[in-house]
């Protein structure tokens, strides 16, 4: 049955998929060993490069993100090797149990699903591994079940202070495209994106960024690899092509993308993403709940996980939410399920899509009968309106 009016997919990705990029996938498919395609592999091989800051190489798959971890283990490790994760949450124990699945050992520090990565806890633990019997570390950056990023920088310098020499391997699947992030600068080894959240594309590629060490690594790694070895696609990458077929519609509408992130400017984007977080949890608190995320400085800029007070149902509330106002919200995951629901915040989002999407909350609220203070919207206007001009917040002067 046709439902009036633009649906609000307030989901932590895939996200709101933008007329431009929609236009760009409806292009008739062109041929992937031609000279147009090798133009096009070139430009968004090269161009892909600045959303991760990095000189190095990104492999892109026809994948979703889960490919992209397999390709980051496979590519560097062997069988029964020992990996370091952090569980920060439900997407680092995916992660984990991955990493299982394809016969390594995981050592894992479990977190409290409310903060970011401890890098104490990770210096504390390579510090001890005096044989270097860890060969990686790896970490989510935005944890999407909990809306927690963590500091990858600090958890470099971690690392470093023990002169262990793992490799870093960061999950940046929620947070490419909608929070500042730094391939080459953090000294991160193997950087694994997906297309679906902040780069505004429809779920569908993957993408590694690659340092030299990590492709070092990649020529005694023992794992068997074949779809996602990295340096068949590297060499294949250096005329614009791939070795077998691309995503071929899918690269087309990258190009668009990161031409509109080049457009509006990165530091513009990551700055309009804190915006929106700021004034959802600007609404949150006024209704009187609490964000999952229990550390001020680690709260998400591209979703907010809300907890229900005791004895209600999330899950009961976004199934209101979306017959009354066509919006899918983000489920609790793992042991949050039905706990807290998750507000996406990224992607092709502006000021109107923040207040409306938190007024279709407040209503459900209501209409669940879920004690909340109102005005919760107002909150988040008065919270947009003090972080004046778009692009103006915590530039100094608007802050
Ligand atoms: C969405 C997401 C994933 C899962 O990616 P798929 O594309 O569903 O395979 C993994 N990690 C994080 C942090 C995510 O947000």
């Amino acid at each position: 049955m046709y439902s009036a009016g633009r649906q609000f997919l307030q989901i932590p990705g895939p996200t709101n998929t933008p007329l431009p990029i929609l236009a760009a996938l409806a292009k008739p498919t062109i041929d992937h060993r031609g000279p147009e395609f090798g133009a096009l592999g070139r430009e968004v091989l090269e161009g892909v490069k600045e959303v991760f800051a990095t000189e190095q190489p990104v492999v892109i798959y026809p994948a979703s993100g889960t490919g992209a971890w397999e390709a980051a283990l496979v590519n560097t490790l062997s069988p029964g090797d020992t990996v370091l994760m952090y569980q920060s949450g439900w997407f680092a124990t995916l992660w984990r149990k991955m990493a299982e699945k394809l016969g390594l050992k995981v050592e894992l520090l479990e977190g409290d699903w409310r903060s970011g990565v401890d890098a104490a806890r990770i210096w504390a633990v390579l510090a001890e591994d005096k044989a270097h019997r860890i060969k990686a570390v790896c970490a989510v950056h935005n944890e999407t079940s909990t809306g927690v990023t963590s500091d990858i920088a600090a958890l470099r310098r971690a690392m470093d202070t023990t002169g262990h020499p793992a490799l870093l391997m960061v999950d940046t699947i929620s947070s490419l495209g909608s929070i500042d992030y730094r391939h080459d600068e953090w000294g991160v080894d193997v950087t694994v994106g997906g297309s679906q959240k902040g780069l505004m594309l429809p779920p569908g590629l993957s993408f590694n960024a690659v340092s030299q060490k990590a492709r070092a690594a990649g020529k005694t790694a023992r794992m068997p690899r074949s779809f996602w070895d990295w340096e068949d696609m590297i060499a294949a990458n250096v005329n614009g092509f791939f070795p077998y077929t691309p995503a071929t519609n899918m690269l087309q509408a990258l190009k668009v993308a990161l031409d509109m992130l080049r457009e509006e400017g990165l530091p513009n984007v990551f700055s309009r993403h804190k915006r929106a977080a700021e004034a959802t949890r600007a609404a949150v608190r006024h209704w009187g709940f609490e964000t999952q995320c229990a550390v001020d400085a680690e709260h998400s800029p591209s979703l907010t996980a809300v907890r229900l007070p005791e004895g209600h149902s999330a899950d009961a509330l976004r199934a209101q939410i979306l017959t009354n106002s066509n919006m899918p919200l983000g489920n609790g995951l793992g042991q949050l399920a039905d706990r807290v629901f998750r507000i996406g915040h990224l992607g092709d989002f502006h000021d109107l899509m923040v207040t409306g999407t938190l007024s279709g909350v407040e209503m459900g609220l209501a209409a669940c009968g879920i004690p909340h203070r109102a005005g919760g919207v107002d909150a988040a206007m008065r919270s947009l309106a003090g972080n004046n001009a778009p692009g103006g917040l915590l530039k100094g002067s608007a802050a």
